[in-house]
């Protein structure tokens, strides 16, 4: 018989634990108060596991439909007219990567290579963003989730809009519920500021810790910048450690 590594037995051990403490409509018994009188639970697991995934909550369009994954939300976004970028843009770019990813990065909107490909930070800010992920978080790019607030490339790489960043505030919204991530990267102003709901500079809401529905934000500058300005690439690798530490924790 094929051996069942001890690592994916711990893990399914702990899943089959998981779900079987789930009351009729999914929620842990332990989230629930105990009755008055009741003894304490015995510990779930005698062993150390790997934390399990919480099941995903359900996550609906504005109108109501279900999504149950990141495809659905791509075809919810349809040939999207629902601003004045649609007409300059070749592509929708709706952001690529694990959708299980731990970590999520987002980003400003598509430039010309991001355009032109339908893929998220494919140009040399992209290039600059798979070195900090890749050889300074030692995470391969594949693994993490790359969106941005903003799914068409602004005319000329302008800033994106208000009314622009609200018609796509949705989609990204959606996103980031059906991926969970335990970490979110706001790159750059509209990234750091999309993320934690403020105007506040990236020079002064980086370097801490925010918080998004729950899920903990490090805003960081944007890889273009740093092609502008390498110096900042320390203040970065600071920022990097502080996101590796909350992978870990
Ligand atoms: N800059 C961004 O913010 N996003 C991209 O996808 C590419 C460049």
């Amino acid at each position: 018989m094929t051996k069942v590594p001890d690592d994916v037995r711990l893990d399914l051990r702990e899943r089959a634990r998981y779900f079987a403490e789930l009351t009729d409509v999914g929620v842990p018994r332990s989230a629930l108060a105990a009755p008055v009188g009741a003894g304490s639970a015995p510990p779930l697991a005698s062993v150390p596991a790997k934390p399990v995934r919480a099941p995903a909550a359900p996550v609906f369009t504005t109108e109501g439909v279900e999504l149950r994954d990141l495809e659905a939300v791509r075809a919810w976004i349809g040939d999207c007219q629902r601003c004045k970028l649609a007409g300059g843009r070749k592509t929708i770019v709706f952001g690529q990567g694990s959708p299980q990813a731990a970590l999520m990065f987002v980003g400003e909107a598509p430039g010309a290579d991001e355009d032109e490909q339908g893929l998220a930070f494919v140009g040399r800010a992209g290039q600059l963003l798979t070195d900090i992920i890749e050889k300074g978080l030692k995470i391969p790019r594949k693994d993490v989730f790359i969106a941005n607030a903003i799914k068409c490339r602004p005319p000329q790489n302008r800033n994106p809009e208000p009314d622009e960043i609200l018609s796509c505030q949705p989609f990204l919204e959606r996103q980031i519920e059906l991926i969970k991530p335990k970490v979110l990267v706001g790159l750059g102003k509209f990234g750091g500021q999309w993320l934690l709901k403020t105007a506040a500079p990236i020079s002064k809401i980086r370097g801490r810790v925010g918080d998004y529905k729950g899920i903990k934000v490090v805003p960081t500058y944007h890889p273009a910048f740093l092609l502008r300005n390498p110096s900042a690439k320390k203040e970065v690798w600071e920022d990097m450690k502080l996101v590796r530490g909350l992978l870990e924790d």
